[in-house]
């Protein structure tokens, strides 16, 4: 065992999108920065913003219905919706900027347009779906949605899901072509390509033990390498947690005030894909349903058209399920060594006040394969069981914290920074709407963790991200402009579907 100690601006722990977001900004905003990354796997991108590993869906908000509540009165909130697509729209402008600026090629690799439909049986659900649609589809984010309870214009839209349908309920469906498919683990592999080619050092198979405050206001992390065992201390100005399901257990390391009463419940996940491309061939959507009554909004079903290792294909799910992991990679004991005295309470408190979601994810896990086959039936009736497998998807860790509306022991679904007081050390906890966000999360760290700076960096960022500030729904001409130039740059307009 060795010990060597080095010195660095910025230290990134795991090779994730977020990690991944976060270096390429700081190295365009801050070229000189002497960044350093460690990774305990041996590539990026291969956990949660793995391409199997989640749905790849580019959370626009406009497939998702758990993004459009309905109010007690009936009418439908589309608050959430605006911002999560308001969101979406940061990433594509940054990385259209990496596109142009050369930064990244072939935008294909890791995006591509597909329509986004969402699809419902039954009086009340056909009901909610038809009120949805007149709330979005005025609006200026939402434009070309289309409507359809026709059963002939269905057969056009979603043949597989048609074929042979026999219930006499009605059904409906919205389409909107303006959506994504993102390979997140591709854009991943491709930003670390590139940060390395500009000198930021990544270390693969080094796992990050701890985290401590130096008495010169420094942050220690050792790091272990996996294969040889030999440990290492680096010291940084400023580190971020970027290890996914492991970010929570790290930040508890680090012992900042901010750390305490958290808490991390593990969600883990199936899809079903199918192995046969006849079959994969008779769609062409990403083909959203409605969640089941305690399910939650994570597992909302959908079908969809991906484009993985430059193939076609076609993944069903995610169904949910319960594993202590916190990582695909993890330990099943990662729930129970994330129980502290800080976090007991909060943890119990939650374990009483989601007894139902307890209940919906154990079904789940026993779930066989006929009944698995049997929920996707209900999207493509006439399923075989021979053309469809089972892959295991990401882990995804729910933040659990005491917050005022929800008492103590909150699950909270979407994603969170936390950091210290000074900045010198920030976080990244929860999933959702996960790596379509990137950018939006990771422009708030940067702002929050280096406020001083952000006068110096301001004109840097509008050049990237020119609506960064800017409501898009408060201005419909920049967002119709941004939403133009982005297409064309990342090719989602058709003009290059044939390369
Ligand atoms: C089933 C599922 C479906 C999803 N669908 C979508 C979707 O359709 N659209 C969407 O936008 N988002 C989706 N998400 C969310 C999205 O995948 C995540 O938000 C995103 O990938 C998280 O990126 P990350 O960089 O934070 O974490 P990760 O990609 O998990 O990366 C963290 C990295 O840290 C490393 N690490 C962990 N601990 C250590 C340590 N101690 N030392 C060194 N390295 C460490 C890990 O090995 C890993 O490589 C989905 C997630 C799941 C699980």
């Amino acid at each position: 065992m060795s010990s060597n100690q080095t010195n660095t601006d910025v230290i990134l722990i795991g090779a994730g999108v977020m990690s991944a977001t976060l270096g390429t900004l700081l190295k365009e905003l801050a070229p000189d920065w002497k960044i350093k990354v460690f990774e305990k796997l041996a590539n990026a991108g291969q956990e949660s913003s793995n391409e199997w590993n989640n749905a790849g869906t580019g959370h626009s908000a406009l497939c998702e219905l758990n993004y459009t509540p309905e109010k007690p009165d009936g009418s439908i909130d589309i608050t959430k919706a605006i911002n999560v697509n308001e969101k979406f729209q940061l990433s594509r402008q940054f990385w259209s900027y990496l596109v142009k600026s050369g930064q990244l090629h072939n935008p294909r690799d890791f995006i591509r347009p597909i329509p986004h439909m969402s699809f419902v049986e039954g009086e009340t659900n056909t009901a909610f779906l038809k009120k949805r649609f007149h709330a979005l589809s005025n609006h200026p984010l939402f434009q070309g949605m289309q409507f359809s309870d026709d059963p002939e214009q269905l057969k056009k839209w979603i043949p597989l899901i048609m074929d042979g349908r026999t219930s006499s309920e009605p059904i409906a469906a919205t389409k909107i072509d303006s959506g994504t498919d993102v390979n997140f683990g591709a854009l991943t592999r491709m930003l670390f390509d590139h940060l390395k080619q500009n000198n930021v050092e990544i270390t693969y198979k080094t796992r990050v033990e701890k985290i401590k405050r130096t008495s010169d206001g420094l942050w220690k992390v050792t790091v272990q390498d996996i294969e040889s065992g030999t440990i290492e201390d680096h010291k940084a100005k400023f580190v971020f947690i970027g290890a996914g399901g492991g970010s929570l257990s790290l930040l508890q390391k680090t012992g900042i005030p901010e750390s305490k009463h958290i808490g991390g419940f593990p969600v883990s996940g199936l899809f079903m894909v199918c192995h046969n491309p006849e079959v994969a061939a008779q769609h062409h959507a990403k083909v959203y349903g409605k969640a089941k009554i305690g399910a939650p909004p994570m597992s909302v079903p959908h079908l969809d058209t991906r484009y993985i290792e430059g193939k076609q294909t076609l993944l069903f799910g995610p169904f949910a399920g319960f594993s202590p992991k916190f990582l695909k990679s993890g330990s099943h004991l990662d729930l129970i060594s994330s129980i502290n005295p800080n976090n007991i309470l909060t943890m119990l408190a939650a374990g009483v006040k989601q007894r139902v979601l307890t209940k919906y994810l154990i079904q789940q896990v026993l779930l066989s394969n006929d009944q698995r086959m049997e929920a996707l039936r209900e999207f493509i009736p006439k399923a075989k069981s021979e053309d469809w497998d089972i892959v295991v998807a990401g882990q995804r860790v729910q933040v659990i914290k005491d917050t005022d509306a929800g008492g103590r022991g909150t699950l909270q679904f979407g994603t969170e920074v936390v950091r210290s007081a000074d900045g010198s050390i920030a976080a990244l906890l929860g999933a959702s709407p996960g790596a379509s966000t990137a950018v939006h999360v990771m422009l708030e760290v940067v702002q929050k963790c280096f406020p001083d700076q952000m006068n110096e960096w301001e004109p840097k960022i509008k050049e990237m991200i020119p609506s960064h500030g800017v409501s898009l729904a408060e201005n419909p001409e920049l967002f119709q402009e941004i939403h133009t130039s982005t297409a064309q740059t990342l090719g989602l307009d058709g003009s290059d579907s044939d390369k």
